[in-house]
């Protein structure tokens, strides 16, 4: 790499640090939200992902869950998409009044890319309306944003830009909410808990969900009104949890540690896998099913 080139690169580097709101849950968040879908998928449904899988993904979904952070500079236009805030202290998520982005452009956020991404694949099957779409691009969208509505502070404020501005330390190290909640949960999860290894967070999350979360599974991939999709209740939760736990003794300035930790981490855990979940059931829906009707925008 020339002087020039490493110039770009760190400058490229220092960008993304600076643009708030768009990265959603990190590489590790995005991996194992896909690699805990993979295990719900139906015969079918994991050949028509595998199908569509690019190449570079080696056919493992996972491999490009968070192609969508890599490729925001390319589609710039792809950047509102990943989250959709509420007004200040507003806990509770409305399609029409929270979906938009910065210029104020309706359903241009992550819970109408969700079901833009949905209603493209649903045309997998109809080879002349599958032709409009690029259905790859779409699999790694959808599977990426369902990711991302699922991390409580991609539907946070938009006063403080889903905790991007709000500055506090984790333990030692100076850094923001958002940031916490995107990857620092999930890498000291995996230093003091499971061994530096992402593997054994996944088999544990996972083994949460046969024990745990059992009674509760089975609602977890349901819509009402038999949807194929309802990305709006998960912004629901997602808010809730936002004003309950997220916010709460994380004001700036504050140190969080091992309090807010260990008491958030089921949180998080739970949204890794309430996430895999959804995504596989509705993949199931849309590759398996011979006739399906979306009620879009919820
Ligand atoms: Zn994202």
């Amino acid at each position: 790499m020339g002087r020039s080139d490493f110039l770009c690169a760190g400058l490229v580097i220092l960008l993304l640090h600076l643009i708030p709101g768009i990265l959603g849950w990190g590489k590790l968040g995005h991996y194992a939200t896909c690699k805990i879908a993979e295990a719900y998928l139906t015969k079918g449904a994991s050949a028509a992902v595998k199908s569509l899988l690019p190449r570079i993904a080696e056919g493992d979904l996972a491999n490009v869950c968070a192609w969508p952070d890599q490729s925001r500079f390319r589609y710039r236009w792809s950047s509102a998409l990943h989250y959709s805030d509420t007004p200040d202290f507003r806990c509770n998520y409305v399609f029409k009044r929270d979906c938009h982005d910065t210029k104020g452009q309706e359903k241009r956020c992550v819970t109408g890319a969700i079901n833009n991404y949905t209603t493209q694949l649903m045309s997998y099957k109809d080879t002349y309306s599958s032709k409009r779409y690029n259905l790859t691009e779409a699999l790694m969208f959808l599977a990426h944003f369902i990711g991302d509505v699922h991390q409580p502070l991609h539907v946070g404020f938009v006063g403080d830009l889903g905790g991007n501005t709000i500055n506090v330390h984790w333990y030692r190290r100076r850094s923001n909410l958002h940031h916490i909640w995107d990857t620092l949960f999930i890498e000291s999860a995996m230093k003091t808990l499971y061994s530096e290894d992402l593997g054994v967070m996944i088999k544990s999350i996972r083994k949460n969900i046969t024990d745990g979360w059992r009674d509760e599974l089975k609602n977890w991939g349901d819509c009402a009104k038999a949807r194929v999709i309802c990305p709006g209740s998960y912004a629901s939760e997602s808010i809730k949890l936002a004003c309950k736990y997220v916010y709460r003794n994380a004001t700036p300035g504050t140190t969080l540690d091992d309090d807010y930790f260990y008491s958030r981490l089921p949180i998080v855990e739970k949204r890794l896998a309430q996430g895999g979940v959804r995504l596989a059931a509705v993949l199931n829906r849309i590759f398996t099913r011979k006739s399906l009707v979306l009620q879009q925008w919820d």
